[in-house]
């Protein structure tokens, strides 16, 4: 059993692959990798524009596009409809590989060439402001949504409705507001990971409990307010005493909350369920995965970010349902023995392609749809295909290329505008000293608020209708901001204030609540004197964990965290 230690080309640290490891790489036929996991990643998110929106005109049919390209990016962009379409063929820019010249600087220019699709919204009534997203009705502003209904600023929701501002809504959720992490539940604010949970506000780690306050780790409870069991007169009582349509009220509930979640709930040390022999966070039904995050019914797989149904599958960031044998695929679904692709759909052994759907046996292609055994977007006869594919393969072999995602030089989107200034920040000189680029024309004006946020009523009631109509400004980053009738209809509704922050600022708050995408090894905090399984000096057992060693949280084994929920 070999371990191999390589140094990573990105960061010059060093890094180990696994004995498993190589069978997988044999049984691709690629090289092992040259840049470590963390790199590997962060080259993903430089492919991922998944929530900076703009406009600009269709290329074929002129019409104004919802689009994840600016309009100063040097690429054809077709409105969706266009580029589904039968008015234009992709193999019209078909062309022959040149041997003298490196891949990737011949498949930039192809990308530049061939019409790209606007942004990845399908089977969708009136939410034109959706990407990575499908089959939704009045879903705006929210991203990876699919089969939604009156959804809001939210992200990666499924089968949910009337929701807004919330995150990570795996199954049917229903008039949730600042949610993070829930199934099947009705009615909640201001929560972090619940599963069958009704009218719950600022609530962690409860499951099938209805009418809970500020509380964390409940199992099955109603009216426990506090940590405190009441009857229901006396928990609505006590929540009565709450101004909830008051933003000071909700101010002071937010920092309470934070408070509990720091110092009195108990965090289990990873979020995961029902998995064999898999270590990561998130994990959902899986087996024998490893080193990855958020997947669901994941089998034989290794450094998957955002997966559902994976198997034997390396490297993949929002890959999934029946994917199997991938290795460094960013937006992919339902591809099977597929490497190195982008946003690539419904395929079956393609490789080095970007944006090509319902295809099969593809090299080095863009935007290809119903193709077969083309290479650059140029048709060959099978046998010939194959010929030239193993030839530009032992091509790239020379050139250092083949076993690489696609640098991010070439991206068609910028370093800004991607997750990975969420997920892997850095600087504008960083990035440009990397030779990666930088979007200078981001959505949004500054300055330009007609109303001061200080003037905004405190009580959502006395907001007047007039404020469809006025411009707001950021409490956090100063961006302008307006909102809409649905939004303000909601907020009444429910007595949420009005929001004093940008919808991105909501987000980042969001996603800075959730553990991060990596893994410490730590030991139990756990002293509790009544644990049996301790021995004099409090839990011994250690674990990878997706909390860092730098946070206060109490962070607790399983055995340990079974015995404090209740
Ligand atoms: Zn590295
Ligand atoms: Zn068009
Ligand atoms: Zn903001
Ligand atoms: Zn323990
Ligand atoms: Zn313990």
């Amino acid at each position: 059993m070999k371990i191999e230690t390589k140094t990573c080309q990105s960061c010059k640290k060093d890094f180990t692959i696994e004995p498993d490891d190589f069978g997988f790489y044999e049984k691709i036929k690629v090289p092992l990798p040259t840049w470590c996991p963390k790199c590997r990643q962060q080259r993903r998110y430089a492919w991922r524009n998944e929530r900076t929106l703009y406009r600009r005109n269709c290329g074929l049919c002129g019409k104004s596009a919802v689009t994840i390209y600016s309009a100063n990016k040097p690429y054809k962009v077709y409105c969706n409809e266009c580029w589904w379409g039968d008015g234009w063929d992709a193999s019209e820019y078909g062309r022959d590989f040149d041997f003298t010249r490196p891949f990737f600087d011949q498949f930039a220019e192809l990308q530049h060439d061939v019409p790209r699709m606007a942004l990845l919204n399908k089977r969708s009534v009136n939410s034109e402001y959706t990407n990575h997203s499908g089959d939704n009705k009045n879903v705006y502003l929210s991203f990876a949504a699919f089969f939604n209904e009156n959804v809001m600023y939210s992200t990666w929701v499924f089968h949910s409705r009337d929701c807004m501002d919330s995150s990570f809504v795996y199954e049917k959720g229903e008039r949730l507001y600042e949610i993070i992490d829930s199934r099947t539940s009705y009615g909640c604010q201001f929560c972090l990971f619940l599963k069958d949970c009704s009218d719950c506000l600022y609530c962690y780690d409860c499951r099938g409990c209805n009418n809970c306050f500020m509380s964390a780790n409940l199992r099955n409870k109603s009216y426990v307010f506090k940590n405190k069991q009441y009857s229901r007169e006396e928990y609505l009582k006590k929540i009565k005493e709450y101004e909830l349509s008051s933003f000071l009220t909700r101010e002071g509930l937010n920092k309470e909350f934070q408070d509990l979640m720091e110092q009195n709930a108990i965090h289990r040390y990873i979020i995961s369920e029902r998995n064999v022999n898999s270590v990561g966070s998130l994990l959902y039904d899986c087996k024998n995965v490893h080193q990855s995050f958020e997947v669901t019914r994941g089998e034989d797989s290794k450094y998957v970010y955002g997966s559902i149904e994976s198997k034997n599958c390396m490297d993949l960031y929002h890959v999934g349902l029946n994917t199997e044998l991938c290795y460094e695929l960013h937006g992919c679904t339902r591809v099977s023995n597929c490497q190195f692709c982008h946003l690539c759909y419904d395929n079956m052994n393609v490789m080095y392609s970007d944006t090509c759907q319902n295809s099969q046996n593809l090299f080095g292609c863009v935007s290809v749809k119903k193709g077969e055994y083309m290479i650059f977007n140029k048709k060959y006869p099978k046998e010939e295909y194959e010929k030239l594919k193993e030839k530009i393969i032992e091509h790239m072999k020379q050139t250092g290329e083949y076993g690489e995602f696609f640098p991010p030089q070439i991206a068609p989107v910028y370093y800004n505008e991607t997750q990975g200034m969420f997920y892997a920040p850095m600087t504008k000189e960083k990035v440009l000293a990397k030779g990666w680029h930088w979007e200078e024309n981001i959505p949004g004006t500054f300055g330009k608020e007609t109303i001061k946020s200080a003037s905004i009523p405190d009580k959502i009631e006395d907001v007047p209708d007039s404020y469809l109509g006025e411009i707001f400004a950021c409490d956090s980053c100063s961006k302008n901001y307006n909102i809409t009738q649905n939004e303000l209809l909601f907020y009444r509704k429910e007595k949420i204030p009005f929001p004093r922050r940008c919808p991105n600022c909501r987000y980042k708050r969001r996603f800075d609540l959730r553990p991060l995408r990596k893994l410490w090894h730590r030991k139990c905090m756990c002293n509790n004197e009544a644990h049996p399984n301790h021995l004099s000096m409090g839990c011994s057992n250690e674990f990878e964990t997706c909390y860092s060693p730098d946070i206060k949280e109490k962070i607790y084994c399983e055995r340990c965290y079974q015995q404090e929920v209740y």
